[in-house]
């Protein structure tokens, strides 16, 4: 049992007061977005009421302040996920821009002809897209590492799929589907054995488990500031500084630049020189709030309150007929359940849910391929996080056997 006070943290969020369909809202959909603690809030409001004004350029009051705020965000980040230098904390509008960002600057530099792209089969259109953009503009082959029936990847399929062609292996480290988290530390290090690249597709561990860079090895890891409590519009790139210094950035501008002659540039240094024009500053300042909410918690804390909600979530789910639950087992997944409820179409029971105050997705979820591999063309997906309890769990599988009925009745 968790020594967490939830009510406590419950208090901390204002839109879980909020009456929908004249039931209280049950969020369950925590994957897609998180909601905000009343600090993140605050503090926006707290930087465009007292420290407002452009960074780096201004020597007035304000513009120092603002750029004290959006430095001060980029160490809360660094020190968050234990990079070794400032410098390799690039800000983008989230885990999307971070891998296209990589897939383009990286994959130019390090890519060539003939040469192979490992991804997987789990991953979402993020970690997939922008590979195959690259395999394209480069005449190399995207390869897939196959999955266990059960959703999860061994070390072994890894180790079969990398070749001495291998440059680049890009890897979720918790699927957004199947909730199955990877073990990066000991891929990284096969993929690093063979002389390839490492890259972790951070989404959906980082709000929910301590991360650290320098114990996984990985050479890159992409995240997003809105599914940690934080705004939207804001999310990170690390990058190992070695690598970072060779690549050439992708978008041009002010901020970024060292010298501007008529017909040639140079660029400024790290990380500066990836995140050209006014920054998302508001939102950095609104991110590091929202990481020192989730370390006053506790990190550890928080994955262990998670798995408690999910190995709930899963037994009460699994006990429903007809109700059937893809992905791995409840002691090897994150807090997420992706499941399908025979003879009801998922936007149908995702709005059923919904009509009882209860929040879900359903659909692809941005996993096309992977829906392929479950031979489903849309899931529904119910994901938890920290201010959730076993009551809404309670409140989610009455629903749903409510929902089953309803669906059963023949007219
Ligand atoms: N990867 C995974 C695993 C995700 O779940 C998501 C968000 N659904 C993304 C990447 C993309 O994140 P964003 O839309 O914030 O860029």
């Amino acid at each position: 049992m968790t020594n967490l006070n939830i009510e406590k943290i419950r208090n901390d969020f204002p839109i879980l007061s909020e009456v929908i369909n004249d039931r209280p809202l049950v969020y369950l959909d925590s994957s897609a977005t998180s909601q905000k603690p009343k600090c993140v809030i605050d503090k926006t409001v707290e930087y465009y009421t007292h420290m407002n004004a452009n960074v780096h350029r201004g020597v007035h009051t304000l513009g120092t302040r603002a750029t004290d705020g959006y430095e001060g965000a980029r160490e809360t980040v660094r020190n968050f996920i234990n990079a070794k230098y400032f410098e390799e904390i690039i800000f983008t509008r989230g885990t999307t821009t971070a891998i296209n960002l990589v897939a383009h600057s990286f994959g130019d530099l390090v890519v060539e002809s003939g040469d192979e792209i490992l991804i997987t089969e789990m991953e979402h259109h993020a970690n997939l897209v922008p590979w195959q953009q690259l395999a394209k503009r480069k005449g190399a082959i995207l390869k897939y590492i196959p999955l266990n029936a059960d959703g999860t990847i061994s070390i072994e399929s890894v180790e079969a799929s990398l070749s001495d062609k291998t440059k680049i292996v890009s890897m979720t480290h918790v699927s957004n589907v199947l909730g199955t988290i990877n073990d990066i530390k000991a891929i990284t290090e096969k993929v690093h054995a063979r002389g390839a690249y490492m890259v972790v597709d951070g989404a959906q561990s980082i709000p929910h488990m301590k991360v650290d860079v320098q114990d996984l090895g990985c050479d890159f890891f992409a995240f997003s500031g809105h599914k940690m409590c934080g705004p939207t519009g804001i999310g990170a790139l690390y990058g190992k500084k070695a690598l970072l210094d060779k690549m050439e950035p992708i978008e041009f501008g002010g901020d970024m630049i060292d010298f501007v002659g008529l017909q040639d540039s140079t660029w400024t240094e790290l990380p500066t020189k990836f995140e050209a024009g006014t920054p998302l500053i508001a939102e950095a300042v609104g991110l590091a709030e929202a990481i020192k909410y989730l370390e006053a918690i506790g990190m550890d804390n928080i994955l262990e309150y998670e798995h408690e909600l999910t190995a709930y979530a899963y037994e009460q789910m699994s006990a429903i007929e007809g109700l059937e639950i893809y992905g791995p087992t409840a002691d090897k997944r994150a807090g997420l359940i992706t499941f399908n409820l025979e003879g009801v179409h998922p936007h149908d029971l995702a709005t059923a849910l919904d009509s009882h105050g209860i929040a879900v997705r359903a659909g692809h979820h941005c996993a096309q391929p992977l829906m392929k591999w479950l031979g489903q063309s849309s899931t529904a997906r119910a994901s938890f996080y920290i201010y959730n309890t076993k009551e809404e769990i309670d409140q989610l599988v009455t629903s749903l056997k409510e929902t089953k009925e309803f669906f059963s009745y023949e007219f």
